[in-house]
């Protein structure tokens, strides 16, 4: 919990932290693809996976729960943090702990953590040059490297990234693939209710209307036989119950690798990842809708662009 005072009084902060941080891989909301695709890293001995996100977007949770995948009785699992979530049972979690003299840096610790001679390593917040070149060149020695990064999709993600190792072909060398994710609420299975969309909503979002009956959204109050309203009891009405991820992703393969060598520009990078199926993080949410997972309007919510700034007056209009 975490409180601040505000000139409005008090703000409150809840998190709970005991389930949502130890989900295993196949319950973060992956498509069954996406998991088969993720869940091969198991047998991987050596490369560097990036996981994406703005801020609180679950990607701790993705990062423990890929570093939960691998077999914990026959690899040294590590991690570095700047502070932990959870405990992680059978991980050697390492928390950052900078020295008063300030020679103590994330990438040195990260170098001390390295040189311990893990199989698997976890990097949250890899967000400076120096740490990001540590976290390739283990990759590059024969280690399984996982580290987050803050970004909004995945093409943005691999800018970052290529920025801060500052070589090319180190990326294209170690890099196995990079994911996005964004947190949906799922609708409550006790009260949403079916209804049939119309016609422009599925011409808007490219939806093949033959195949989808049906959408769900958060379900009206009910009222009981003498007309007093019944709350549902599984949401407390709020319509939603838990959360799940959605991931843009793309898993590298020799074509993708050179194309991130050649292209000059980043948007090339991207029409390369289309060409090769990627879909978007509004597609991906698409799916969540349509199979009754998640209302739409709680999809277009999570992946509304942030607000650059205040409106001007109240009766403007909000895009
Ligand atoms: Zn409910």
């Amino acid at each position: 919990m975490t409180t601040a005072g505000s000139t409005a009084g008090e703000q409150v902060r809840l998190k709970q932290i005991s389930k949502q941080t130890l989900l295993r891989l196949n319950d973060i909301g992956l498509m069954p693809d996406q998991y088969e695709q993720l869940n091969k890293f198991r047998q991987l001995h050596q490369g560097l996976f990036i996981i994406s996100g703005p801020a609180r977007s679950g990607i701790t949770t993705t990062l423990y729960a890929l570093l939960k995948n691998h077999d914990a009785f026959i690899n040294s699992i590590n991690s570095l943090e700047k502070r932990t979530a959870a405990d992680l049972p059978n991980v050697t979690q390492n928390v950052f702990s900078p020295s008063d003299t300030g020679t103590m840096t994330f990438a040195k610790q990260l170098q001390t953590v390295v040189r311990m001679g893990p199989d698997i390593v976890g990097v949250g917040d890899c967000e400076d040059a120096e740490t990001a070149q540590v976290a390739c060149a283990a990759a590059k020695d024969g280690k399984m490297v996982y580290v987050t990064l803050n970004a909004d999709s995945v093409v943005q993600a691999l800018g970052k990234w290529m920025k801060l190792v500052g070589s090319r072909s180190l990326v294209t060398e170690t890099l196995l693939g990079v994911s996005n994710q964004r947190l949906l609420r799922k609708l409550c299975n006790e009260c949403k209710q079916a209804y049939a969309p119309n016609k422009e909503l599925f011409k808007k979002y490219n939806i093949a209307a033959e195949k989808v009956k049906a959408l769900y959204r958060v379900g009206k109050v009910i009222y009981d036989k003498r007309g007093k309203p019944t709350p549902c009891e599984n949401c407390q009405e709020t319509g939603f119950v838990g959360r799940t991820g959605i991931f843009e992703m793309i898993i590298l393969n020799d074509d993708l690798r050179q194309a991130i060598k050649q292209s000059k520009l980043l948007s090339e990078i991207s029409s390369e990842f289309r060409r090769a199926k990627m879909l978007y993080l509004q597609e991906q949410g698409l799916r969540k809708v349509i199979n009754g997972t998640t209302a739409i309007n709680e999809m277009l919510r999570v992946l509304a662009p942030p607000k650059k700034q205040p409106e001007k007056t109240p009766q403007e209009k909000t895009e």
